[in-house]
């Protein structure tokens, strides 16, 4: 239990709470979620599955209709041929991290994966006992990785790679040309790769491309999505992976030792996220378009902080070395001076010291007023 790590988004959630209690102002830029209501519809008809009785078991590997209905979407979205057999529905997008690392990783294995990133990779890698080894992300390159280090740390013992496109935390997406080096690079290697693609409907620019539609890296890829981001339903706790046939035998097996299955209701819910208008979906991206670059400009105007424009997720990553502050020590003050919560860039791994993670999933009113509350407080760093 010691080697298994924590979210610090859950930490400093808890933290601000605390202050609310003691009657503190604090506005929420720390949490990685949409604050969109669930869509009428899909709301409706998880209601009425209630009703029509997915109250009851399911499969392991989750309902039939569910996994045609994401194969199709896969297919549509990431232009490649799959089918339901390829598809593992569970609770959150989350698990598909945790059962397909604990079924695919030994101990001593490597595992490369992006630095700044998602603090629960390394904490599974850790876990699992195999070797976490990171990839820094570079701010030069649109946070992308550093392609050369990683063809570097490549090693014979490397059994898994994650990417994550768009990315948390810094909203940076990997370009084509280098899905492509990157797929090269693995092509003739025994590893698989775990592709993160939970943002790929938060897009202000091209649409990412997923390494799996790249020749030979099907076989290869476990693609991770799910429900929460898209359609605003982190609650509800739906997530899927689309893998190769054996790699989906092992997940349904864990989920027997597990949760037995996902909620059925919420899965007949996910049938009409998927198939329903998505309109939804456009609105809550134009808006959050319009917080980005109503964020970015706020940023940039505060001295020290230089923000660069993300391509994607609901995430800004501003870098804050100018302000002569660790980033730890930066992102206390400002929950503590400002009330701005707000997350600590190196919780996300050594390379992202010297940033801070601000969601910008809150209303254009609070992040205007985070960015004039945060200003005020700038004389804590202009006189260092
Ligand atoms: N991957 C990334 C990169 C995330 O940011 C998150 C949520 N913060 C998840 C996966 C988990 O999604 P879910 O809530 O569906 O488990």
């Amino acid at each position: 239990m010691g080697r298994l790590g924590v979210e610090s988004a859950f930490e400093v959630l808890a933290r601000a709470k605390a202050l609310e209690a003691e009657g503190r102002s604090v506005i929420h830029l720390e949490i990685g979620e949409p604050d969109f209501p669930t869509p009428p519809h899909v709301i409706e008809t998880g209601k009425r599955a209630l009703d029509q009785g997915f109250t009851k078991y399911g499969s392991p590997q989750g309902l039939l209709p569910l996994r045609e209905s994401i194969a199709s979407y896969i297919c549509r979205t990431r232009n490649i041929k799959v089918g339901p057999e390829h598809v593992s529905v569970v609770p959150g997008a989350k698990p598909i991290m945790f059962f397909t690392m604990m079924a695919l990783l030994e101990e001593g294995d490597e595992v490369v994966y992006p630095d700044p990133g998602f603090p629960i990779y390394e904490s599974m890698i850790r876990y699992l006992g195999a070797k976490p080894v990171p990839i820094p992300l570079l701010e030069s390159r649109g946070f992308s990785l550093d392609l050369d280090l990683l063809r570097a740390r490549l090693s014979p013992r490397t059994k898994m790679m994650i990417l994550n496109t768009p990315h948390n935390p810094t909203g940076g997406s990997i370009p084509p040309e280098d899905l492509a080096e990157i797929a090269a690079m693995v092509r003739e290697r025994d590893l698989m790769i775990l592709s993160d693609e939970i943002y790929s409907r938060i897009v202000y620019g091209d649409v990412p491309k997923s390494i799996a539609s790249y020749d030979g890296m099907l076989e290869k890829t476990i693609l991770l999505d799910g429900f929460s981001k898209t359609y605003s339903m982190t609650g509800w706790r739906l997530g899927y992976g689309v893998m190769p046939v054996w790699l989906v035998d092992a997940v349904s097996k864990l989920m027997v030792n597990s949760n037995s299955c996902t909620a059925s209701f919420t899965q007949m819910a996910g049938i009409a996220a998927l198939e329903g208008p998505q309109d939804c979906v456009d609105h809550m991206v134009a808006e959050f378009r319009r917080r980005r670059d109503a964020i970015v400009a706020g940023l940039n105007s505060i001295p020290g902080f230089a923000c660069p424009l993300p391509a994607g997720a609901f995430y800004a990553f501003p870098n804050v070395t100018g302000t002569g502050i660790k980033s730890k020590e930066l992102a206390d003050m400002l929950l503590q001076k400002a009330g701005v919560a707000c997350l600590n860039g190196a919780s996300f791994g050594a390379h992202g010291e010297g940033y801070i993670r601000f969601s910008y999933a809150n209303s254009l009113h609070n992040i205007l007023e985070a960015v004039e509350r945060i200003r005020g407080v700038a004389h804590h760093w202009q006189q260092q």
